[in-house]
């Protein structure tokens, strides 16, 4: 079956063909290691993971290639400000190497319990270096590249296909840049691909152009082009990464090779958090770790991005997290029932329609909202033991542990977590226990038992769960 997938460069939904048969070859722009990865930022590797997953379920076999940012990538994306690496570094008193060991491995620990698979390569900056400078020496030689005294800076007005990924002209970007700082700079939008380091900066590499560290832009292009080529199948990272960083890399490959990188660009769109922009200030930068403090299963987090489709904002709340759990479980428990049911003589002539409709709907354009719809319809279909069969297959697209994972919550609300209402009904049998009054206790807890929350008493303390 045909694959459609919408791509940023061409501004429309265009049929997928692999370079070579049967392979395919992805890039993935990873994190930048300085802190610990956000929900915002896992909805980007969910989408590339479950993009990956579509693909190798229809038969393909992929190479899948993730960065991970470990130098280079200043506090502003226009070449601005410190590395964010160096300023964890000082704040945390370690060296940027340590940061970016602790934090990356965090994301990868954070990634396994989202089921988000390991990439086929994952290629750190730092190691990189010599086809970084390798690079830059190409776009030199080739006229695309300038040296000031700070650095060797991309001249995007030797490409006039710069602006052709985000479509905003050169002009209009001239005019939305901010107050320019570097005068030696030829166009405000040019960008650096290495900046020559001053004597404390403590990441630094020699080069033809003494001790200094690469731009961030430059990594992806170089270690893309190691791994896979001049020119590979898809690219994928977050719709932030339009306009400036994947612009800049396609300039710069573009600039070697005659060609953007990749065929595909697909981009996610941004998480928000109740209905709007994640900010420190705001305090609901929240992680993989906040979810489960909560006592969240991480698995609800990726359910809860698939009722969504990619290029589509999405509003995290923990009501619409609560309620995905609460979906994600019961869908569970229908596969996990349906194992051990026989099948009806009709299941599986019903089967192969609901197989046929789940890779219509992931293959066009990864629509996985319309996917898990047909997961439910299937569930409520009588199908026996077909559908076990068919979750089965099916969750090797969706990730989710349906077969085997968790099919009751088990956990402890928190007084926060509580309804008003029934909080008070809570501290009023606490009230009554302690006076002894056990026939008001046992009332009351007869009554929240109706309204869906069960109370035990341990040696802890009183437990509240959801029945
Ligand atoms: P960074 O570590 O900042 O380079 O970001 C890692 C990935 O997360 C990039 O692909 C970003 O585009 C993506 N990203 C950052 N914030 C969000 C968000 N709120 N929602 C979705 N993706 C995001
Ligand atoms: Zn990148």
């Amino acid at each position: 079956m045909q694959i459609q997938l919408y791509n940023t460069l061409t501004r429309a939904k265009d049929t997928f063909e692999p370079l070579q048969p049967g392979q395919v070859g992805m890039y993935t722009c990873g994190p930048t290691v300085y802190g610990y990865a956000s929900i915002g930022n896992m909805r980007a590797y969910i989408f590339a993971d479950t993009l990956r997953r579509m693909l190798e379920f229809n038969g393909l076999k992929v190479k899948m290639v993730m960065n991970i940012t470990d130098v280079g990538h200043l506090v502003s994306d226009e070449d601005e400000g410190e590395d964010k690496m160096l300023v964890t570094a000082r704040r945390e008193q370690k060296s940027p190497w340590e940061i970016a060991a602790y934090y990356a491995d965090v994301f990868f620990k954070d990634g396994e319990k989202l089921c988000i698979k390991r990439p086929t390569v994952v290629a750190w900056a730092t190691k990189h270096i010599a086809e970084m400078i390798a690079m830059v020496e190409e776009l030199l030689e080739r006229g695309y590249a300038y040296e000031t005294s700070d650095g060797i800076y991309f001249d995007i007005s030797k490409y006039p296909e710069y602006g052709r990924l985000s479509g905003l002209k050169l002009e209009e970007q001239k005019a939305g840049a901010r107050v320019e700082v570097n005068v030696e700079k030829r166009h405000p939008a040019d960008f650096a691909l290495w900046k020559k380091a001053p004597k404390e900066h403590i990441m630094q590499w020699p080069s033809p152009w003494g001790m200094g560290y690469p731009g961030w832009h430059i990594e992806c292009s170089a270690m893309g082009r190691k791994y896979l080529g001049d020119l590979f199948d898809i690219h994928t990272g977050g719709a932030d990464h339009i306009p400036v960083h994947h612009e800049n890399e396609i300039a710069q490959t573009a600039a070697c090779t005659g060609e953007p990188p990749a065929r595909f660009w697909l981009h996610n769109e941004f998480l928000l958090v109740d209905g709007g922009k994640m900010s420190k200030s705001l305090g609901n930068v929240y992680t993989i770790s906040d979810l489960e403090e909560r006592g969240f299963e991480p698995l609800s987090y990726r359910y809860f991005c698939h009722n969504a489709h990619y290029r589509r904002q999405l509003n995290f709340t923990w009501s619409a997290l609560e309620a995905a759990q609460k979906g994600l479980l019961s869908l569970r428990r229908s596969v996990q029932q349906s194992a051990k049911q026989s099948a009806p003589a009709a299941a599986a002539a019903k089967a192969a329609e609901y197989r046929q409709a789940f890779l219509a709907a992931i293959n066009d354009d990864l629509n996985l909202p319309r996917a898990i719809a047909i997961v439910w319809e299937a569930s409520r279909d009588e199908l026996g033991n077909e559908f076990f069969a068919l979750a089965q297959e099916w969750d090797q697209v969706l990730g989710l542990n349906l077969a085997s994972g968790a099919i009751e919550e088990d956990r402890s609300l928190t007084e926060e977590e509580l309804p008003d209402e029934v909080l008070a009904l809570v501290k009023k049998r606490a009230a009554a226990r302690a006076a002894k009054n056990w026939a008001e206790s046992d009332a009351l807890r007869q009554q929240l038992q109706e309204m869906g929350y069960m109370v035990q008493d341990t040696a802890q303390g009183t437990v509240i769960k959801r029945v």
